[in-house]
């Protein structure tokens, strides 16, 4: 069952979702070769304390860690470790925070120094088709709409699309309804509502679309051992259209980044 939010619920959210844009902005400028996904995951705890909110993922289907970093072939759920980053890995930083009772959920995907052109190319076709699919959350359409287009862009290029992980429902809890695939048909799937709110997040792997889990019984990683790509927005329906809550602003100021991408889907 899909739950809509009101005005003033939305904008809880949106304060939820601020603190996980604010603190991947934090982040930013220290994933760097030698740093490691255990120390970024340390600070980014401290941090969504400091705003008075909690970590969203810690103890949440046991999850041992605040962030989940995932690296280089590694897809989504990739655990903190003491292996420094280095030159050319990229590595999606998935962060959660519970504030006002509900929660925010968003990631992006950092390059560690210079990247090689191709996976820059992934990051790039990944990052677009997140707005691509946010354009098809509007009113009248529905969850195979979104799926749709992320998935036809996505392919366009030649990428694979994960298929068994998906986007999902975000409020009082990480998880609600609907599901949200990242591929699908036009038309199909549960219709959007006003005042839904949506956790969107395209997995896009640069070769196989297939992934396997590892022993640790989190981290999934691509098949084929090539790069993968996430990138994830909090979004609501307001007045039939997508209105972002989350926000990359503050990555893009750490990292010097001048975009307008976001500007349609601001308040
Ligand atoms: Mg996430
Ligand atoms: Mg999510």
């Amino acid at each position: 069952m899909i739950i809509p939010k009101t005005r003033e619920e939305i904008e809880l959210m949106r304060e939820a979702a601020q603190v996980v844009s604010r603190t991947l902005g934090m982040l930013a400028p220290l994933v760097k070769p030698g740093v490691t996904t255990q120390e970024l995951n340390d600070i980014a705890e401290a941090y969504i304390r400091e705003q008075d909110a909690i970590p969203g993922f810690l103890g949440l289907y046991d999850c041992p860690s605040t962030l989940l970093t995932s690296v280089n072939e590694a897809v989504v759920h990739g655990l903190p470790t003491n292996i420094p980053l280095k030159e050319g890995d990229i590595v999606s930083i998935d962060c959660g925070a519970i504030k006002h009772g509900f929660y925010g959920d968003h990631a992006y995907t950092f390059q560690v120094g210079e990247v090689a052109a191709a996976t820059k190319k992934l990051l790039d076709v990944t990052k677009e088709s997140l707005y691509i699919g946010m354009r098809a959350f509007k009113k009248g359409n529905r969850v195979g709409d979104v799926g749709f287009a992320i998935q036809q862009y996505c392919e366009g290029h030649g990428y694979g699309v994960v298929r068994e992980l998906v986007g999902h429902g975000l409020g009082r809890k990480m998880h609600e309804d609907p599901e949200l695939p990242n591929y699908g048909k036009r038309g199909r799937g549960k219709k959007f509502i006003e005042g839904m709110t949506l956790a969107m997040e395209p997995m896009i792997n640069l070769g196989t679309h297939k992934v396997r889990q590892l022993d640790d019984g989190w981290t999934i990683v691509t098949q084929d051992g090539q790069p993968s790509a996430h990138f994830e927005h909090n979004i609501a329906l307001v007045d039939g259209k997508p209105q972002l809550l989350s926000t990359f602003d503050f990555v893009y100021e750490a990292l010097g980044i001048v975009s307008d991408e976001e500007d349609e889907f601001r308040r």
